[in-house]
């Protein structure tokens, strides 16, 4: 499909708007011209909202296997519990990265003191073959490299970029990082050659190689590129993603990556019959039942 922003190089792909309970989000993974960027495999942007009722953001438990949850905020509060017992209250800036392996559950919500303001992505990374039976797996990360280059201020989220390293554990080669410019400045951002990387754009005005570039849009840049060159006007925030293009054909359904219709079964029978997910204690009310499995696509990698 042509968009009018797609140019020759790069490929625009606008963000599909949806509803998770009351939360208005974008989804700009996966779209079906573009089913992952490396390990990527899920972008769900939402926000910026201000509310005022108690809780905006509510997902009762659901369960996960096969991928890392990775929940990033620009602004606001989301508190996390799982079925391992653990609860991760997160502000804008740090990190909460749960690897679900062969399955865990967990609720995200607003908790009950909080800005008001909520804004922010979730991502989800696949995990490869060798891991993604694991064991599974929560870790807060309170404080990650914050680094300044050439007016930019650089937040990594995952991997590595410019010489700083995220302690964030991936399981393939990927980069995740929140660039936010302080002023209106042009920077050239080297890439390596082997990921494939895209661009999306939070806030601002944003050029990649001298062409302007929509928000609420997931910007594919492909492999074999050395740097881009990124201008932003003064406050623009973007998301960087990039990785080793993924070699494993996978199946997503609901809230589970795996290789096969037979293992998506397995993992909402289990669910439904409540076996191998453990319980979400520490969120107050029901917890989130599967949807009707009817047929899933063949899996995918492109
Ligand atoms: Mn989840």
């Amino acid at each position: 499909m042509r968009h009018q922003f797609q140019i020759p190089d790069i490929q625009s792909l606008p963000a599909r708007h949806a509803m998770v309970g009351s939360l208005e989000i974008h989804r700009a993974l996966p779209r079906s011209q573009r089913r992952m960027v490396g390990a990527w495999c899920f972008l769900d942007r939402y926000g910026p909202v201000r509310f005022s009722h108690e809780k905006l953001m509510d997902v009762a438990p659901h369960p996960h296997i096969g991928l890392q949850t990775v929940s990033w905020l620009l602004e606001g509060e989301i508190i996390h519990h799982d079925s391992h017992g653990c609860e991760g209250l997160m502000r804008a800036g740090q990190l909460n990265l749960m690897t679900a392996g062969h399955g865990i559950a967990h609720s995200e919500e607003t908790p009950g003191t909080n800005s008001g303001m909520l804004s922010g992505v979730q991502l989800w990374v696949a995990l490869p073959g060798d891991h993604r039976d694991g064991q599974a797996a929560f870790d807060h990360y309170a404080a990650l490299p914050v680094f300044d280059v050439a007016g930019v201020t650089v937040k990594m989220i995952m991997g590595e970029l410019l010489g700083h390293s995220s302690p964030a554990k991936a399981f393939s080669p990927i980069v995740g990082a929140e660039l936010q410019f302080n002023e209106e400045v042009s920077i050239d951002l080297p890439f390596k050659r082997n990921f494939e990387h895209a661009i999306f754009i939070f806030d601002g005005d944003v050029f990649l190689n001298g062409r302007s570039m929509d928000r609420d849009t997931l910007h594919y840049l492909g492999t074999n590129r050395d740097e881009v060159q990124i201008k932003g006007s003064a406050g623009s925030r973007i998301l960087l993603l990039g990785g080793e293009p993924f070699g494993e054909p996978i199946v997503m359904w609901w809230n589970f990556v795996a290789r096969t219709h037979e293992e998506i079964a397995r993992a909402r029978e289990d669910w439904m019959q409540r076996e191998r997910f453990g319980e979400v204690r520490g969120y107050n009310g029901a917890r989130l039942p599967a949807p009707e499995l009817r047929s899933i696509a063949a899996p995918r990698h492109i």
